[in-house]
């Protein structure tokens, strides 16, 4: 290549970085990779990046001399410190109007930092969302772009030719100012712990309270592929189940049952903390998670606590099955819902005018949580793009109301036979005080006033606060 002819640079040549370049390389965009341990770009070039038109730098000199301007450079590097660090390292070689695009998991919060630091320059910036994993990288990524408006029409055609698609459309739109494409990919990131927990739940349910074999689970998961339910996790835990090693036993059996996770999840809880949305089934995903985690207690209490003395569902076992079907769907419902509520609070909070039809677009081809479900939720914000909760919307309401009845039999049941349901059960409690005109909270303002003297509204008098002396002492 010539000089000053690279379409963009990108810096971080680990599982994402490598497979955004040769997608884009795909896509006949000329790119220009770096990474600290500049060794790696030699590596790069000499095996994945053979025989392409990727270009590789061994300085941040050399990168940038090899850029058209507008610079467009993408740091695909450990969220954190390191983004910093490489944005401190770039402003000095860069121009006002030239573009710094973050593509990893940065915290919504820091994005808002760095888009305001570096417009305060001159420079324009970029927080981006990309989910699906190495694969989503290599053949279509969903794309969550945020930051600076004008950086858009600069970085759209890249963005827009290596994104997944679903039919001509691509999932990847402008998501909003500052840190709004972090917040989205954040949000996305705890719908899928609330997924995940809720498929495990159902695995849960059948392989102890109904005593199912892998095959046979495998082979509900698969039937629940083919209906509403039809999404890129039931499938990939279709063929886990079915996954054996090669002395033919499973190796899911196998794995410890303890989960980690690297923080999205949590960040999520801690936002709908801090905005005061209940967005309870993330909530419960990540203590899920966080209580598997206590394995060497949990297998001490297992000796020392019992838990009922029937354990196994007497009922029609294929109902109860049918039955789950419904409880997952009715309970996936409220957790986009809650999330969608929490983009809500935030955009409000934050001056974000999101577009929220959109974002379902983009989450309905190339992440993780791709389903089909999604084109729904899209149908739902295009047909109003003020609506106020999913719960609300005509084809949500009712088909959450069909569930209702066998939802609530699974909830019974998981509590009777002592199976924790925390996602099934934490749903169902939200959908119920969603639905209430009157809670117990009456009581509460009631106790806090006697305690503390924190006053209280009457209904009939809201806005008016009083105070009562509740033991009649003065
Ligand atoms: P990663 O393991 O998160 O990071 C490795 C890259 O970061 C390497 O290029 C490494 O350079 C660089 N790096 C690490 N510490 C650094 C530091 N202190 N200063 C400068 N550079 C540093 O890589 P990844 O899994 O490809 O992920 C990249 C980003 O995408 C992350 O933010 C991640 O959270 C996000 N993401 C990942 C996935 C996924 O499936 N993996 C999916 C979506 C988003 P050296 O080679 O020199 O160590």
């Amino acid at each position: 290549m010539s000089k000053a002819e690279g379409d963009l640079a990108l810096i971080g040549l680990a599982v994402m970085g490598q497979n955004l370049i040769l997608n884009m390389n795909d896509h006949k965009f000329k790119i220009v990779a770096f990474n600290r341990t500049v060794s790696k770009v030699d590596q790069f070039l000499a095996k994945e990046a053979k025989g392409t038109n990727i270009i590789g730098a061994h300085s941040m000199e050399e990168m940038v001399s090899l850029l058209k301007k507008p610079r467009r450079v993408m740091l695909l590097v450990k969220a954190g410190q390191a983004v910093d660090d490489f944005i401190a390292k770039l402003v000095p070689l860069l121009e006002k109007g030239d573009i710094i695009i973050d593509g990893g998991n940065s915290e919504y919060r820091d994005t808002v930092r760095r888009c305001k630091e570096l417009e305060a320059q001159g420079f324009l910036y970029v927080g981006s969302g990309v989910s699906g994993g190495e694969d989503g990288a290599r053949y279509g990524p969903s794309l969550m772009p945020g930051g600076s408006p004008q950086a858009w029409h600069h970085i759209k055609d890249i963005f827009q030719s290596i994104s997944a698609k679903v039919g001509t459309e691509p999932c990847c739109d402008w998501v909003g100012p500052q840190g709004a494409g972090h917040f989205v990919k954040m949000v996305h990131n705890g719908i899928e712990y609330g997924d995940m927990q809720l498929i495990c739940e159902a695995y849960h349910v059948m392989k102890d309270a109904l005593g199912m074999s892998q095959e046979e689970i495998a082979e509900v998961f698969e039937e629940w592929n083919k209906g509403e339910l039809d999404s890129f996790l039931i499938e990939i835990t279709r063929d886990i189940l079915k996954f054996k090693n090669e002395d033919g036993t499973h190796l899911l059996e196998q794995i410890r049952d303890t989960a980690g996770q690297k923080g999205t999840g949590k960040w999520t809880a801690i936002a709908a903390l801090e905005y005061g949305v209940p967005v309870t089934l993330i909530g419960e995903a990540v203590f899920a998670r966080c209580l598997s985690a206590l394995k060497d207690e949990r297998v001490s209490a297992s000796k020392q606590i019992s838990g009922p003395s029937v354990t196994k569902y007497a009922g029609d076992k294929k109902a109860l099955i049918k039955d789950l079907q419904q409880a997952l769907y009715a309970s996936k419902i409220v957790s986009y819902a809650q999330g969608f509520m929490l983009m809500r609070e935030a955009a409000k909070d934050m001056g974000w005018d999101l577009n929220y039809g959109g974002i379902a677009l983009m989450w309905r081809g190339g992440c993780i949580i791709r389903s089909v479900f999604l084109g729904n939720i899209k149908t739902a914000f295009d047909k109003n793009p003020k609506l106020s909760n999913l719960l609300l919307d005509d084809f949500f309401r009712s088909e959450i109301q069909k569930c209702q009845v066998t939802w609530r039999r699974v909830v019974c049941a998981a509590v009777q036979l002592g199976v924790p349901t925390p996602a099934f059960s934490t749903a169902l409690a939200f959908f119920d005080g969603y639905r209430s005109e009157r809670l117990p909270a009456n009581l509460l303002q009631a106790q806090r006033d006697y305690f503390g003297a924190h006053t209280y509204e009457l209904l009939s008098e809201p806005g008016k606060f009083i105070h009562t002396n509740w033991t009649g002492h003065g």
